[in-house]
């Protein structure tokens, strides 16, 4: 049987993946990788450019802006993968058996977002064998995405040319377009009480903790509706038994479809702390920090057509999700481009059982190469 060349090669994605995972790159120690992809865009043919955020966020690596110039009259688009990984992340092995990339075990794989990388790449080998005329390619590979999306914030989105393009960073299957995802603030609270001896002179104090503990109560966290969530996920204080504690720290995040709903249950529950603390001579103090915006687009964009139609080509089913989650694609859909987020098969991520099927990875590439047909104009 003779081998379609326009065909996705699984050895050479298999390969590259592995490479990409194998090499350490946890939010701000993204240099070893990136040093790695520049290099193979480079033989790739691409201009490459590093931006200066590594410095700003004091990381050891900025973002990465790739070009492949085209024709001037086809349209352009980009792609977009983050570099980094959450932790643990020193030292990935991957474990490649019966079709399936897992890590071996102390560790987390990376396929987020390294499965999104290897898709680029191998998209980008089927064009050097295969050449058709398309237009402008820009790739942006962030830093820091799973620390708020420092990575992304933090680069100039003008610089982009292309009025679409894609992320590649859902963890739906290959298919699944994100239409939808959440704005999310951030909240530092801290209870301050007053410390006195336990034993000795309890009557003095005010238990910062007990006070934490009445406002927590009062809350409703979890899913509050369809588009909104709430959750306090770290509490800290307290040094001793012997010790009423004067102070209770807590961080949580509120997260909604809709920027009113995310800002009228921050306040609430801002006001829940003022409220139980003053009850009990206590205070509270309250930093709220907006991490990212929210967006929702309409599936009848050209971004989302395109990559339907090529999803179709490559024999992917096609679906719409809403996300629970923010990605580079809430920041880059901010500064007026539309950004599609794209299923690419990653499954349990931000854990150390994470796994990645070859084809799905492979579909990834072959759903890029589609897309990179239809905006070419060609099929
Ligand atoms: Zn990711």
């Amino acid at each position: 049987m003779s081998r379609n060349v326009e065909d996705v090669n699984e050895d050479r994605i298999a390969r590259e993946f592995i490479r990409l995972a194998e090499i350490a790159s946890p939010s701000f120690r993204e240099r070893e990788v990136a040093d790695y992809v520049k290099y193979r865009f480079d033989q790739l043919g691409l201009e490459v450019m590093e931006d200066d955020t590594g410095d700003k966020i004091g990381g050891d690596c900025g973002n990465i802006y790739a070009r492949l110039p085209g024709e001037k009259n086809r349209p352009a688009f980009f792609l977009c993968s983050h570099m980094d990984t959450v932790n643990p992340a020193n030292g990935v092995k991957v474990e490649f058996k019966e079709g399936v990339f897992r890590s071996e075990g102390s560790t987390i794989l990376g396929g987020d977002d390294k499965g999104g990388i290897a898709a680029i790449l191998e998209m980008l080998e089927m064009l050097r064998h295969q050449p058709l005329a398309h237009g402008d390619l820009e790739i942006l590979l962030t830093v820091a995405e799973e620390r708020g999306l420092l990575g992304s914030k933090n680069f100039d989105c003008d610089r982009l040319q292309s009025k679409f393009g894609y992320v590649l960073d859902s963890s739906g299957n290959p298919g699944t377009m994100v239409v939808a995802a959440p704005a999310q603030n951030l909240m530092d609270i801290i209870v301050r009480g007053r410390a006195a001896h336990a034993g000795i002179e309890p009557e003095r104090g005010i238990n910062a903790i007990q006070v934490a503990g009445q406002a927590l109560a009062q809350l409703t966290l979890g899913r509050i509706d369809a588009e909104t969530t709430a959750n306090m996920g770290v509490i800290e204080g307290g040094k001793a038994t012997n010790i009423i504690p004067d102070s209770c720290f807590i961080q949580g995040e509120v997260r909604s479809l809709d920027r009113k709903k995310m800002d009228s249950l921050t306040t609430q529950i801002t006001s829940e702390f003022t409220r139980v603390a003053e009850a009990a001579g206590a205070r509270s103090e309250v930093r709220v920090t907006f991490q990212y915006p929210e967006f929702r687009l309409n599936k009848s964009l050209k971004a989302f057509k395109i990559a339907a139609k090529a999803a179709g080509k490559a024999g992917l089913k096609i679906s719409y999700e809403t996300s629970g989650g923010g990605s580079d694609a809430n920041i880059i859909n901010a500064s007026g481009k539309t950004a599609a987020n794209l299923g690419i098969g990653m499954k349990q991520v931000h854990t150390t059982e994470e796994f990645l099927i070859l084809s799905d990875l492979a579909a990834d590439a072959r759903w890029l190469w589609e897309i990179v047909r239809l905006n070419a104009g060609l099929s």
